[in-house]
């Protein structure tokens, strides 16, 4: 990070001064089709920071739900089996990844019947709980830092981020980005 000390504002010919942070955590949120996934991607190299998309945790989740024929629509029934699954997130953004009891989800978790029960298994409290300590851990191992991209991230998961987007876009450019 390059600052320009406050003493010497307004100054011509300000001196730089480079401040050394030990992690920066960057929140990125918005609504989709608004590029959330490349920005926090393309930021996150540029810095050689870690990343992480946390909808694809939601998706894990509730891809196990469906495989292991938990009743998607009882919420108590998706609460108790919360924390069964093994959900890992490869955080490198050139690479990100995510495994579910040691198996790649990454195809299953774009399918439809995921896309579609995803809401309903994300809104019980327990899951949530469960996907939010996930992810406080893994920014916490970010050595140099992470992008986290993700709605509830720089209010609920992460409060003290250095830094919390809101990215939006016009509607037309949102849905040419979806089309
Ligand atoms: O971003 P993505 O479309 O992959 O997210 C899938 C779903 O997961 C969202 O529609 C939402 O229901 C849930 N989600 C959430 N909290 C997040 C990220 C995703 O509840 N931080």
């Amino acid at each position: 990070l390059v600052g320009v000390p406050h003493s010497r504002r307004g100054r011509r010919s300000p001196r730089k001064v480079t401040l050394t942070v030990e992690s920066v955590i960057v929140a990125i949120d918005g609504p989709s089709g608004t590029g959330k996934s490349s920005t926090s991607k393309a930021v996150a190299s540029a810095l050689g920071l870690s990343y992480l998309d946390t909808g694809a945790q939601y998706r894990a989740i509730t891809w196990w739900m469906i495989s292991n024929g938990i009743d998607v629509s009882d919420p108590a029934a998706i609460a108790t089996a919360s924390g069964k699954p093994v959900i890992e997130s490869g955080t490198d953004p050139s690479a990100p990844t995510i495994t579910v009891d040691g198996l790649d989800a990454s195809g299953p978790i774009r399918e439809q019947d995921v896309t579609a029960k995803v809401s309903a298994v994300s809104a019980v409290p327990e899951v949530r709980t469960r996907i939010t300590e996930l992810q406080r851990s893994i920014a916490k191992a970010a050595e140099k830092g992470i992008v986290v991209e993700g709605r509830d991230i720089g209010t609920t998961v992460l409060p003290d981020a250095d830094l919390k987007i809101f990215l939006t876009a016009s509607p037309e450019a949102r849905a040419a980005r979806r089309s």
